[in-house]
């Protein structure tokens, strides 16, 4: 951007933010429907890319398209953080009044925005895009989904909408709060729920992927999904003395019918294998506790180190070095990194 450029033209009214991980396939296509859409609705505008470490052309794309519209911004991450800290990082430096999240792959169709504009305008301050079919996705990958959403739904204490991703429209003042949430293991759906404010959901259908794969493999399905239990719910901690009152009584049960049957001269329950089975039933109970346990502290160990969520290597588009705007128009940016301006 120029020097010229006046304060109403650098300050946008709206931001997306898109998280791309090896996204070379997409981009183009991706900043030309969004500047379509974004153009149409005739406020200014920020796109904000992450860049979250991608091993293909994604970063050199980006620049390329920079080069030709200033009004897409480029955050780019010293390595893979996840998509969770590339969205973090896109909050803390979008600076509009109204902050959309979106996937890179148009799964999610950028024309939505307008409705979640019109939403916002009623007064809504945060909207939530809720999944009313996904084409193109596998079998596995929808009953996975639907398991994942009712688990979350039934063990966690904040209302987390079924079947909405991240897509989502956040008022400033959302953003501002989330902005103060700084632990490491993130769930930001979840998060954006806890912050509470008017919120709303408008349905949609999920598209196909537009080009490229999943960035989703299980593995990282599955950290999502712990960290997303963790993040919100102590059943898990709860079932080890829930189960532990009930093997208590089982036991109990079993020592009077062993007294009985012996009594009685009955021969039940002698022998090894009995003992045996009993053992390593016990220990491998216990065990997994002991793993559950240990999630819960890792996480704990993790934030109590409070190393930061991400590390920029360069911000393309942002810490103008004149200054002369009003105050809101230096991003704030607490993750108290500054990288050089470009
Ligand atoms: N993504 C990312 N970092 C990662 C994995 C994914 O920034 O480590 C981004 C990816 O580029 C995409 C979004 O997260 O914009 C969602 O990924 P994807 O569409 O592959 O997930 P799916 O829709 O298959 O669950
Ligand atoms: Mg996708």
């Amino acid at each position: 951007m120029n020097s010229e450029t006046s304060c109403a033209d650098r300050r946008p009214v709206i931001s997306v933010i898109v998280p791309i991980f090896d996204e070379e396939a997409v981009i183009s296509e991706l900043h030309r429907r969004m500047a379509a859409v974004l153009d149409g609705i005739g406020e200014p505008w920020e796109l904000v890319c992450v860049n979250d470490g991608s091993r293909d052309t994604s970063l050199s794309m980006l620049l390329a398209l920079r080069e030709q519209d200033a009004r897409l911004k480029v955050i780019d991450f010293s390595r893979n953080f996840g998509q969770q800290l590339a969205i973090t990082a896109g909050m803390d430096f979008a600076q509009g009044d109204a902050v959309v999240v979106i996937d890179a792959d148009l799964q999610d169709p950028p024309e939505l925005i307008e409705e979640m504009l019109a939403k916002w305008r009623e007064g809504y301050q945060v909207v939530y895009a809720v999944r009313a079919d996904r084409k193109g996705e596998s079998r596995f990958k929808l009953v996975t989904a639907s398991v994942f959403y009712r688990l979350l739904h039934r063990i966690t204490d904040v209302e987390i909408p079924v079947n909405a991703g991240e897509f989502r429209l956040m008022d400033r003042q959302v953003v501002l709060a989330m902005r103060r949430l700084r632990e490491k293991h993130r769930f930001m759906r979840g998060l954006s729920s806890w912050v509470g404010f008017r919120q709303v959901g408008i349905e949609y259908q999920r598209a196909e992927r537009f080009a490229g794969d999943t960035k989703y493999p299980l593995n990282k399905m599955l950290r999502l999904t712990l960290d997303a239990i963790t993040s919100f719910s102590y059943i898990p901690l709860r079932l080890s003395t829930y189960f532990g009152f009930f093997l208590a009584a089982l036991s109990l049960l079993g020592i009077v019918v062993t007294v009985i049957s012996r009594l009685s001269g009955n021969s039940a329950f002698f022998g090894q294998a009995s003992t045996l089975v009993a053992v390593l039933f016990l220990g491998g109970i216990q065990l997994i506790f002991l793993g559950i346990f240990g999630e819960y502290l890792a996480r704990i160990y993790d934030d109590v180190r409070s190393r930061p969520l991400y590390i920029v290597s360069r911000a393309h588009g942002f810490f103008e070095r004149d200054n002369r705007c009003d105050s809101k128009s230096a991003p704030e940016n607490p993750s108290g990194f500054h990288p050089p301006a470009d």
